[in-house]
């Protein structure tokens, strides 16, 4: 199926374009899916997968369409968000195995912020420049039904004008039902109180059979689509996101991404796709591996990480612009280059990141804005700063072209 209303017609240049990938010993089903794709065809969850399940100088070419692709959607730019984030309880009652971030309420290191310091936090991060706060927190047993909405309140009497980006759809979920609201009200009230948008996050993977093995009773499917459905339903918008590199395969990837894309097609609510690496080193879903009976990888290798960025460009191409690499997940240099290889945005800045820490995450708890900067120059794209909804804040010099780098072209690989 062509995508006619979201792809530009193939034209002299583009042609062009594909021949600067070079197909010389690329198995001839990837050529063909990727001269599909370059020629504005969607590409199918089954062709998702075989470009998932890529080797050697198929990557390569992979990596260069991606590139192509993101060129012709967003030009030859990649942006970066100056935002806090406030993770304001980590107890929770959940016990998803791959979190290493909840405690329980009599844990010595249990915390619960309240109102003062979230307004005062987000004060703070006004004073140095951010444009958003990030909020997500655990389920914690005893929070008031309108605790949620108490935060958004708290924090918009102190900084009216800063965007408030919170709570995750397991946080809607566990909200509504305190609440004894339905999600269309729960969400709607929030809005009212200063909600701005949402994270996509606790999708992980949308699989039936993967989800009851990370952690039981969580949200399944078919309530995290709910949930995201009702928020675009609604006007807000949110992020999409994918964890990938623990008990999952290319197939549950490509069947993830087509899942996002068609909720994409119905309300056009998400601003971006962010692919989450698994974190292992403190996660309990590795750590007791051997215990919990599961075969658990610890975290994607170069090639997965690699690929999932590029073909997520390549099968959103037309309805999902904006590909972010974690900088948490990913380290700086190797989010770098992931800039040439379908991502376009670096995230936030954070200045408090804890929940990938707590599984042993390494990257730290702050990147500074020149630090973005930087990257995104070292990666030979032009930087600027954005607000939540992509819109430009400030432009930065493009690198000067000794300092470019090349594609990484599969240098992964
Ligand atoms: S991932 Fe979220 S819901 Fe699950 S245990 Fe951790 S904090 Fe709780």
């Amino acid at each position: 199926m062509s995508l006619q209303s979201n792809l530009r017609t193939l034209d002299v240049s583009q042609h062009a374009e594909q021949n600067l990938i070079d197909f010389s010993g690329v198995s001839s089903a990837v050529t063909t899916i990727l001269q599909r794709a370059l020629a504005g065809f969607e590409i199918t969850e089954h062709e998702g997968t075989q470009l998932f399940q890529s080797i050697g100088k198929d990557i390569n070419a992979i990596v260069k369409c991606a590139d192509i692709i993101r060129q012709r959607s967003v030009g030859d730019q990649a942006s970066f968000v100056i935002t806090r984030n406030i993770n304001f309880t980590n107890i929770c009652y959940m016990g998803c195995k791959f979190c290493g971030f909840s405690k329980g309420k009599n844990d010595a290191d249990a915390e619960l912020l309240s109102m003062q310091e979230m307004a005062q936090r987000a004060q703070e991060a006004w004073d140095r420049g951010a444009t958003e706060v990030c909020i997500q927190g655990g389920l914690h047993p005893d929070l008031p039904a309108d605790h949620y909405r108490k935060i958004l309140v708290s924090i918009k009497q102190q900084v009216p004008q800063m965007h408030i980006h919170a709570f995750s759809p397991f946080e809607i979920f566990f909200g509504a039902k305190n609440s004894n609201m339905s999600y269309k009200e729960f969400i709607a009230d929030l809005m009212a109180h200063g909600l701005d948008s949402m994270p996509g996050t606790a999708a992980e993977i949308l699989d039936v059979e993967i989800r009851k093995q990370l952690t039981r009773d969580k949200l399944t499917t078919e309530q995290w689509v709910e949930i995201i459905s009702t928020a675009h339903e609604l006007g807000l918008p949110t992020t999409a996101t994918i964890m990938y590199g623990h008990i999952d395969a290319p197939h549950h990837w490509a069947a993830h991404i087509a899942l996002i894309r068609e909720m994409q097609k119905k309300h056009r609510g998400f601003t971006e796709f962010v692919p989450l690496g698994f974190v292992h080193y403190e996660s309990p879903l590795y750590t007791d591996r051997k215990k919990l009976k599961l075969n658990v990888r610890p975290g994607p290798t170069a090639n997965e990480n690699i690929l999932m960025h590029a073909v997520s460009r390549i099968m959103l191409n037309g309805w999902i612009d904006n590909i972010q690499a974690s900088w948490v997940k990913l380290g700086p240099a190797y989010a770098i280059q992931m800039l040439r290889a379908g991502a376009n945005d670096l995230g936030g800045t954070l200045m408090d990141e804890s929940i990938t820490r707590s599984s042993g995450g390494v990257h730290g708890e702050e990147i500074l804005p020149e630090d973005m900067v930087k990257m995104i120059q070292d990666s030979g794209l032009a930087p600027f700063r954005r607000n939540t909804l992509y819109n430009t804040l400030e432009n930065f010099d493009h690198a000067a072209p000794s300092q470019r780098i090349a594609s990484c072209g599969g240098a992964l690989a």
